[in-house]
C-alpha cells in the first residue's frame, strides 16, 4: 500500500486547525474533486476518496486525538476488506459526518440518489370495502352505492397546503430533500441510514403559512357514495377492484383504488358449487317406486321434473342451465337435485291396509304388525 498523504495535509490544514476551518476546507476542496461534478474522472474520485477519509478522521474530536497520538497506525483495522467505506463501489454509501448537511449546502441538496423520491408525486392510498350481499344478488348481479370517506385534492390550496398566494418553503433541517441521513459506526466499517425529515414530514418543505381549509395537509376527508355494478356470478370472497376510486394522490399522483370484497350470505336451499346450484329434495316414496312429475324450485321459477319410476334415494338428477351465470363468460351453470325418498312417519289405517296387501304381493312378509314397530322382512 502506497505511504498515506497526512491527513492534515490532504485538506491543507495547519495541526491547530479549528472544527470550523477543517470543515470549511473540505467545503471548499470538495468543490474541486467531487465525483458528482467530475464524473469518470479517476484521479478526481481517487483525490476525493483521500479527502474524504482525512476529514471523516479530523472532523471527529475522538479520532483526531487517536490519529494525532498514533498517525494512520491508530486506523489501520479500517484499512481492510470491508473496513473502507468506498470498498462497496458507491463512494456516497457511507463514511461520512453530517453527510447531507455537508453536501446539501455545497451542491444545494438533491445529493445522493432517491432522496428526494417523497417530494415526487405519489399515488394516493388504496380503500377497501366489505360488502355484504344476498345469494340471488351474487347470483344475479345488482348495483349497489358504497358508501366512502375518502382524501380529495384540498380545493382551497388545490393540494399544495399553503395558504392560497403563498409559497412553502425549502426545509432548511433536510435541505429539501425530505431525508436525513444518520451514520452509524461499526467494527465493519460506517454506513448511513436515511430516514424521512422530521422537521418537515419528509416532503422537504415547509409550509408558512398553512391552508385553512386543509391545516397544509393539501388533502381534505370527504364522503362520497360510489356507484358499483356487481356482476352476476360473483361468488363469496371475491374481490371487485374499483381502479381510481382510493383515496387522491399526492403531488398530481394517481389515485388509489377502491378494493370491494364480497360476501355472499347463505341460501335457505341452495348451496354452490363453482357457477352450479346444489338442492336436496325430498320426495315421497310413490314417486320414487313409480316415477312422476315433480315441481323443483330453482333460482328463477318452479319448474316441472320427471322422476322415473324406481328412483333410488340419494340419486342425483342434472337440470342444464339452471344454476347460476358464469362470471365475465357466457352460458349458466348446472343444477343438481340430490333426492331423499321419504319414507311417511305415520300411516293411516287404509294407507296400512294398503301398504300391507302390497307387501303380501311383493312376497315380503311381515313379522310385526302392532303398529308401534311396523317391521318389514324378505
Ligand atoms: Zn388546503
Amino acid at each position: 500500500m502506497a505511504e498515506k498523504r497526512d491527513y492534515y495535509q490532504t485538506l491543507g490544514v495547519s495541526k491547530s486547525a479549528s472544527d470550523e476551518d477543517i470543515k470549511s476546507a473540505f467545503r471548499k476542496k470538495a468543490k474541486t474533486c467531487h465525483p458528482d461534478l467530475h464524473a469518470g474522472d479517476k484521479d478526481k474520485e481517487a483525490q476525493f476518496k483521500e479527502l474524504n477519509e482525512a476529514y471523516e478522521v479530523l472532523s471527529d474530536a475522538d479520532k483526531r486525538a487517536k490519529y494525532d497520538q498514533f498517525g494512520h497506525d491508530a486506523f489501520d483495522y479500517a484499512a481492510g476488506a470491508g473496513g473502507n467505506p468506498f470498498a462497496g463501489g458507491n463512494p456516497f454509501s457511507g463514511g461520512f459526518h453530517d453527510f447531507t448537511d455537508i453536501f446539501g449546502s455545497i451542491f444545494g441538496g438533491g445529493f445522493g440518489g432517491g432522496a428526494q423520491s417523497r417530494n415526487t408525486p405519489m399515488a394516493g392510498e388504496d380503500l377497501r370495502y366489505n360488502l355484504t350481499l344476498s345469494f340471488e344478488d351474487a347470483a344475479f348481479g345488482v348495483k349497489r352505492e358504497i358508501p366512502v370517506t375518502r382524501e380529495e385534492i384540498c380545493e382551497t390550496c388545490t393540494g399544495t397546503g399553503a395558504k392560497p398566494g403563498t409559497q412553502p418553503t425549502r426545509c432548511a433541517v433536510c435541505g429539501g430533500t425530505g431525508q436525513v441521513h444518520r451514520q452509524q459506526n461499526t467494527i465493519l466499517g460506517s454506513f448511513s441510514s436515511a430516514r424521512p425529515c422530521q422537521s418537515c414530514g419528509g416532503t422537504g418543505k415547509i409550509i408558512g403559512d398553512p391552508c385553512e381549509s386543509c391545516r397544509s395537509a393539501g388533502r381534505v376527508k370527504k364522503s362520497a357514495r360510489i356507484s358499483v355494478n356487481i356482476p352476476a356470478g360473483i361468488d363469496d370472497g371475491q374481490t371487485l377492484n374499483m381502479r381510481g376510486e382510493g383515496e387522491a394522490g399526492y403531488k398530481g399522483g394517481p389515485r388509489g383504488n377502491l378494493y370491494i370484497t364480497v360476501h355472499v350470505r347463505a341460501h335457505k336451499i341452495f348451496s354452490r358449487r363453482g357457477f352450479d346450484l346444489l338442492l336436496d329434495l325430498r320426495i315421497p316414496y310413490t314417486v320414487a317406486a313409480l316415477g312422476g312429475e315433480i315441481i323443483v324450485p330453482t333460482l328463477r321459477e318452479q319448474v316441472k321434473y320427471n322422476v322415473p319410476a324406481g328412483t333410488q334415494n340419494g340419486t342425483t338428477f342434472r337440470l342444464r342451465d339452471q344454476g347460476i351465470q358464469r362470471l365475465s363468460a357466457s352460458g349458466k351453470g348446472d343444477l343438481f337435485v340430490s333426492v331423499t325418498v321419504d319414507v311417511p312417519k305415520k300411516l293411516s289405517p287404509e294407507q296400512r291396509s294398503l301398504l300391507e296387501q302390497y307387501a303380501r304381493i311383493a312376497g315380503e312378509t311381515i313379522t310385526a304388525t302392532t303398529g308401534k314397530k311396523g317391521l318389514f322382512k324378505k
